[in-house]
């Protein structure tokens, strides 16, 4: 099945049934920090925390009443998990996910609220999804492919119809990538709706598999090193990157502590808790200022499922023990040294 434009129109239908579209967002300190001006789309207010939802719920729309009532079962490191918990619990469906042993607890609990079944298992991502392939053929539950499934590319693509129908003058789209649906969503809204508009992908150095697929124009595997969950995948996929190959402008790829630094910008001058792949966007734009510079830029911050670390680390220890300034007065004859942070 080839998928089109047309596909996202319908998803959105779908979506819009369920969920208002989200906010897309100007400030002026974030374009001062950025040196242009940038819109954050803000798929972190979902009510699973990420833009993964709209992917579920088109994905569950479309399934037949007969493979509701058996299940799906699938492999997560978060936020896909949620979407299919989210999106199960609102039609009746069962929804099983495997994630690797390793999953955030938060992340693991998010899923069960939602009425979902987890499965703890596995080193990798990988070795989830091998486990998620067994469950299914023992079960007759249906697998759901979190990167090459048309439905959830589909339905992640609704993000891009709402940001080119509210702001047709973008000029570039920057978009986190893990298998790429998002990205790939984005390439087939802007071909339709602004064929000058360039699609940018950003991943992290430390898991390049889809960067490097895109670059070599095969599926490749890579070591997955990313702490930042979203964009930590370990290969690319299939149907995603076929869509990339023909529309994706370029994809650039920033490191863990790039991504922190946007994350810290996001908190202080969006007022926005983003995940760390949620601030991949602005991570790419902090990065390569000379290619945004003068362009209408439109970030999407994906997801804001911080889990205990990743507030953990928002605040930098090394930048709050270094001061500013450091100011002296005389208090009474006596010399006072303060410091401004
Ligand atoms: C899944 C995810 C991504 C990557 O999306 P893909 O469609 O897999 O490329 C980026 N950000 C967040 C918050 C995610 O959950």
């Amino acid at each position: 099945m080839e998928l089109t434009f047309a596909d996202i129109q319908a998803a959105h239908d779908v979506v819009r049934r369920h969920l208002p579209p989200t906010p897309l967002w100007s400030y002026p300190l974030l374009d001062r920090e950025l040196g242009t001006s940038v819109l954050v789309k803000h798929e972190n207010t979902q009510p699973v925390g990420a833009f993964k939802v709209r992917g579920g719920l088109t994905l569950l729309d479309a399934l037949p009443e007969a493979d509701r009532a058996r299940g799906t079962v699938t492999w997560s490191t978060g936020n896909h998990a949620q979407s299919m918990a989210y999106a199960s619990h609102l039609y009746g469906a069962r929804c099983t996910v495997v994630m690797p042993a390793n999953a955030s607890p938060g992340r693991a609990a998010a899923v069960e609220a939602w009425g979902g079944r987890v499965v703890l298992t596995g080193a990798t991502l990988e070795e989830a999804c091998r486990h998620a392939e067994r469950l299914a053929a023992d079960s007759g539950a249906r697998l759901v492919s979190p990167g090459d499934t048309p439905e959830l590319l589909a339905g992640v693509g609704t993000v891009y119809l709402e940001i080119l129908q509210q702001r047709p003058e973008v000029d570039v789209i920057v978009v986190p990538v893990g298998s790429g649906t998002g990205a790939a969503g984005a390439c087939l809204v802007a071909g339709a709706l602004a064929p000058g508009c360039a699609v940018i992908g950003v991943q992290s150095a430390a898991s390049p598999a889809a960067h490097d697929s895109w670059r070599a124009g095969e599926l490749l595997a890579r070591p997955n090193r990313s702490t930042v969950a979203g964009l930590a995948t370990g290969r690319g996929y299939a149907l995603p990157q076929r869509v990339m190959r023909a529309g994706l402008a370029d994809f650039l790829l920033v490191t863990d502590d790039e991504i922190g630094a946007a994350r810290r910008l996001l908190a202080t001058a969006a007022h926005t808790l983003a995940e760390g792949a949620g601030a991949a966007g602005i991570a790419a734009v902090l990065s390569r200022p000379d290619l945004f510079a003068g362009r209408s830029v439109a970030v999407v911050c994906t997801g804001g499922n911080a889990d205990r670390s990743e507030l953990d680390t928002l605040v930098d220890r090394r930048e709050e023990d270094e001061p500013l300034a450091t100011a002296g007065i005389s208090v009474g004859g006596q010399s006072v040294t303060f410091r401004t942070f």
